[in-house]
């Protein structure tokens, strides 16, 4: 398996490095890139021909449009065009080129508004979705019904991740298009350089959310690639077939803002904004299918963000 040759598409953002990190580490020695500047994935002609030219086993198909929720609903045809776009010229590609492995990574947002809590696998297409998220969820749904179409009509091995809000490093610290732990890190950390008294977070802070380290990820990524066949068809179905990743437990965004106030030093006041989006009111993944399946979440929370909050520091000269 790990004389393999493997491409990791989306090898510049925050889940393709981490997956690099840990494939170099697991000794897999021929890991295929391809940067935008070669390769544009929205190009169907491009993609193909990079995939006629490059002999590839096995894909992680880690690229995509990825945003928080002010983003996804700011850019709502963006998010929906660049996705399916992606997922469909590399997943057709690979097909073609007869890359018999691949790994689709989605997001817990496939799963409808009011699912309930924790989310279980069988809960896809059971309900309406988030109206703030839903062109993304849209076209990370078709990536999931990509695989499993060209397993059912080609015998293909294409499976699907669908991790909880992942942190670490290479994450997005926009101030605004970014997800609410980059944020909050940037902004409590800015507060306190400049003496400010107040962080004002978004929402009523009462939403819960479940995060999940990239290391972790990226770990439980390749646990997955790695299952045999045989195994990973006993633990899903043909048409149910992506597997939750998360870290099985969640927390108040009040909470969170706390812990990044404690991580980041800052000592002043923490309120809310109530007419910004709160989004989904839950949001925590059923774990048991991976836990079946032998993996498990290792990083703590806090640990998560001390090691968050050092990188940002690390490269705060050089962020996007
Ligand atoms: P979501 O899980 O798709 O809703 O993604 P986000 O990470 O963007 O938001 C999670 C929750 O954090 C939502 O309830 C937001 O309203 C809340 N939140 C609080 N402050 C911020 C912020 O500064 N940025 C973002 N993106 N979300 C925030």
């Amino acid at each position: 398996m790990r004389a393999q040759r493997v491409f990791v598409s989306g090898h510049r953002g925050m889940v393709g490095t981490a997956l690099l990190r840990r494939l170099t580490a697991l000794g897999y020695e021929h890991l295929i890139t391809a940067s935008h500047r070669k390769l544009d994935l929205l190009d169907q002609c491009a993609v193909s021909a990079f995939f006629a030219a490059t002999r590839i086993d096995q894909v992680y198909l880690a690229a995509a449009k990825v945003g928080g929720i002010h983003a996804n609903d700011t850019y709502p045809a963006d998010f929906i065009y660049d996705n399916l776009m992606i997922e469909a010229n590399v997943i057709q590609a690979a097909h073609r080129a007869g890359t018999q492995k691949l790994l689709f990574l989605g997001s817990s947002c496939i799963y409808p508004k009011h699912a309930p809590q924790p989310m279980e696998e069988s809960a896809l297409l059971s309900g309406p979705l988030e109206p703030t998220n839903e062109p993304y969820a849209v076209a990370k749904i078709a990536g999931i019904k990509l695989c499993e179409s060209f397993n059912r009509q080609y015998g293909r091995d294409y499976r699907s991740v669908m991790p909880t809000n992942l942190y670490g490093p290479h994450d997005n610290f926009h101030a605004e298009n970014s997800h609410v732990i980059p944020a909050l890190l940037r902004r409590f950390h800015e507060a306190k350089q400049n003496a400010e008294t107040e962080v004002i977070v978004w929402g009523t802070g009462t939403p819960r959310r479940e995060f999940l380290h990239v290391d972790d990820m990226a770990a439980a990524c390749v646990h997955v690639m790695e299952l045999s066949p045989e195994v990973y068809r006993a633990h899903t179905q043909p048409m149910l077939s992506h597997i939750n990743v998360g870290a099985g437990v969640d927390c108040t965004i009040r909470e969170l803002a706390e812990t990044i106030a404690r991580v980041t030093g800052f000592q002043g006041r923490v309120t809310f904004n109530a007419s910004m989006p709160d989004g989904t009111p839950r949001k925590l993944l059923d774990v048991s299918r991976l836990k079946a399946l032998g993996w498990e979440a290792r990083i703590d929370l806090e640990e998560g963000l001390r090691q968050s909050y050092a990188w940002f520091l690390d490269h705060q000269e050089q962020l996007r």
